[in-house]
């Protein structure tokens, strides 16, 4: 490229970029397996294999917590045991809720306007199979976990959603603090959004490395009785989560306790922005001091 067309292509994404009003939103990312629904999904299909079924790859897998590997072995087995595709969909498809998740999410992202995200280590057939099937496919702007697809034969393949070694909290195949943090800071340089508020929703171990990385402002929502509240509770004053916690026991009572929040007693999305969509230019000027602590992140991160 010429300096002449670069300086071009410069001045223009500095067009474009003036061109984008800043948005002010909430965001709410969510785990999936026992969080949204009531079971594991992956251990759910896994038991759709008879008992006497399994291999010495799988035990060496699950003994050395491969855990994407080992449901890749899994889904083979199934194949093999010629479980039809139809019959892992149904049987996703009739894992329950947990009691209150359909209407929260509904009423976050419908009549809220939050934007809603799902952070799993399940893979992506089988949460875009349980969203459709309980119409809420449209209510997430994106599903990050690990990619799959039925093969051609019917077989399940999944990869790993990304390889990672930094983050010790985490699975090597997914940090989802890693994930998240890079969806805030993503949604700010192309799109201009900016969160004000961020709840994490989650119940287990992997849920704990991204409320780590949360700001004050913040809300990490841990499932009562769970592992996830469980290690936040017993390491509290080691952990040093700047969120505020929350500890929910169904979709209801999270529901009531975020609508109870001082911090979100102003409403958000259309109704206090202009015809465009733009948001009121009197919240303007907080924003820098918040995108800047954003973007760092924790001060201390071992990630
Ligand atoms: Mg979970
Ligand atoms: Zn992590």
């Amino acid at each position: 490229m010429s300096s002449k067309q670069s300086s071009a292509a410069v001045a223009e994404a500095v067009a474009s970029c003036k061109l984008k009003k800043q948005q002010r939103r909430r965001l709410a990312a969510f785990d999936f397996d026992h969080t949204i629904v009531s079971q594991n999904t992956d251990t759910v299909v896994r038991d759709l294999l008879p008992s006497e079924v399994t291999s010495a790859r799988a035990n060496e897998l699950v003994e050395n917590d491969c855990w994407t590997e080992y449901m890749a072995e899994v889904f083979r087995l199934l194949h093999e045991q010629q479980v039809p595709e139809a019959r892992i969909r149904d049987t996703i498809r009739g894992i329950p809720e947990v009691p209150g998740f359909v209407r929260l999410i509904k009423h976050l992202a419908k009549r809220l306007h939050y934007d809603l995200i799902i952070i799993s280590d399940s893979n992506s057939v089988f949460i875009e199979e349980w969203l459709r099937a309980h119409s809420l496919a449209d209510c997430f702007v994106a599903v990050f976990t690990n990619p799959a697809e039925f093969d051609a034969s019917g077989r399940l393949l999944v990869r790993a959603h990304h390889q990672q070694s930094d983050c010790k909290l985490s699975a090597s195949n997914l940090c989802k603090g890693r994930v998240l943090e890079h969806f805030v800071i993503e949604q700010d340089l192309r799109r201009s959004i900016r969160y004000d508020h961020v709840f994490y929703v989650g119940d287990g171990n992997n849920d704990i490395c991204p409320v780590l990385r949360q700001r004050a402002c913040d809300f990490a929502c841990a499932r009562k009785g769970f592992a996830m509240e469980k290690h936040l509770l017993r390491n509290r004053s080691k952990l040093k989560l700047r969120a505020q916690l929350l500890i929910w026991k169904s979709g209801f009572d999270l529901m009531d306790q975020m609508l109870a929040l001082p911090q979100l007693q102003t409403p958000q999305g259309p109704s206090d922005r202009d015809a465009d969509g733009d948001p009121d230019p009197k919240n303007e000027a907080p924003e820098v001091t918040r995108r800047a602590s954003a973007v760092a992140g924790p001060a201390k991160s071992p990630n």
